[in-house]
């Protein structure tokens, strides 16, 4: 959030500059793994789908300055046994929502059923009584390749960026903003906070709409000689939890065949703090996920890789953005709940927008700090 929000006050020739505690892009926060997966059809609602279309155009308008690829539209697979309903993000019914986006907004999709995702998606196993949507644009973006090609233009289009530096505090008074930092003093006319997992550290009164939820993210080996599972040839996919299964999601093996498959599955029972997260993945955890996933697509049981991320949500896994309250001046966007890196680059622009025109083509109402109950 942060490196689009510079690039696109930069890119209007914002006199800006952007903080951050490490040298993005990192892997202390919640943007680093590889990849992400990226759709329309959102089955966390429609008042996310124009973040989301703006972001495409965003990626591909980046790929074109930079040479970068940024964004592989795969296509992507929502599916779920027909059995219960079908919840994740916040949303009682994933599927049927995800369908229902869709289809209200001419996004091209395909409602599949289990025989006909077998046939096309050898990749995975059905049991028969599955549902599926399928949606070409979907696909996957890279998050570190994203952050890193906007914090490249941003520099040379002007914006300094300073890195290993943590704010510490910020005041506002009437002409602006003091920030403090560890290596001085910043005074700037507005401020704009993406601070991720870390947010109620600068702005305490939102610690409670928030939770930082551990995540881990593995890389199972493949085997290659009975199906292909590159990104020509696989969708990203998300298996949403029915009575059988729990959720998780997937990519295709983009680092080749010897980078395996990634996959995960959510966690929110399990709080910590952002500056003391559990970096060890055990063997038992590697094993549960290989349990839960195996059954479903045809991962080897050998771990390849892992890594641990943190999800910052809200009770409602809906998104903070908005001004603080007490202070015109200062713009927060957080709490991603476990689906913002899609929407970035159009949160970035709708904040550059707000602060430089005082509105944005994005509408952020359904974003506000109000309508977020405690967590
Ligand atoms: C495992 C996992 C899987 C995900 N999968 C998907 C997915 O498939 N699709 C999707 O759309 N989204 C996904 N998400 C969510 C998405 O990645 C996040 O919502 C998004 O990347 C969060 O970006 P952010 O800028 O808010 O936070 P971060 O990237 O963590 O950035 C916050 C930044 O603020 C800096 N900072 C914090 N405090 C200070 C301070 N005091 N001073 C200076 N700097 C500070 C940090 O160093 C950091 O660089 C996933 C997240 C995780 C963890």
């Amino acid at each position: 959030m942060g490196a689009a929000t510079t690039y696109q006050l930069a890119r209007r020739g914002v006199n800006v500059i952007g903080i951050d505690r490490f040298t993005p892009p990192h892997d202390q926060g919640s943007s680093h793994g590889d990849t992400r997966i990226t759709r329309l059809a959102l089955g966390e609602g429609a008042q996310y789908l124009p973040f989301a279309r703006r972001s495409h155009e965003i990626w591909r308008e980046l790929e074109a300055a930079t040479g970068r690829t940024l964004f592989r539209q795969t296509g992507g697979l929502v599916f779920s046994s027909l059995e219960g309903r079908s919840p994740a993000h916040g949303n009682t019914d994933f599927l049927q929502t995800t369908i229902g986006v869709a289809r209200r907004h001419h996004i091209p999709h395909e409602v599949l059923d289990a025989s006909t995702m077998a046939r096309r998606f050898p990749q995975f196993r059905f049991a028969g009584d599955e549902t599926g949507c399928f949606e070409p644009s979907a696909g996957l973006v890279h998050p570190e390749a994203c952050i890193a090609a906007q914090l490249e233009l941003a520099r040379e289009m002007g914006a300094r960026l300073i890195t290993q530096t943590q704010v510490r505090r910020w005041q506002a008074d009437g002409s602006g903003v003091v920030i403090e930092t560890d290596s001085g003093r910043v005074r700037a006319d507005r401020l704009v906070i993406t601070a991720g997992a870390w947010l109620p550290d600068l702005v305490p009164e939102l610690r409670p709409l928030t939770r930082i939820c551990r995540q881990v993210l593995y890389w199972f080996d493949l085997d290659h000689s009975t199906q292909a599972f590159e990104s020509e040839d696989m969708p990203v996919f998300i298996r949403v939890p029915d009575s059988r299964a729990d959720m998780f999601y997937g990519f295709p093996a983009v680092n080749g065949k010897q980078g395996g498959l990634k996959i995960a599955t959510e966690q929110f029972s399990t709080t910590c703090e952002p500056d003391h997260v559990n970096r060890t993945v055990t063997p038992a955890e590697a094993q549960a996920m290989h349990e839960l996933a195996s059954p479903h697509v045809r991962i080897l049981p050998r771990l390849l890789r892992s890594a641990v991320c943190k999800y910052t949500i809200t009770s409602d896994f809906h998104f903070l953005i908005d001004r603080h309250p007490e202070s015109p001046n200062i713009w927060l966007a957080s709490a991603c709940s476990g689906h913002g890196f899609k929407h970035s680059a159009a949160i970035g622009e709708a904040l550059a927008q707000q602060v430089t025109q005082g509105r944005s083509d994005c509408d952020l109402c359904a974003f506000t700090i109000q309508a977020r109950p405690l967590c």
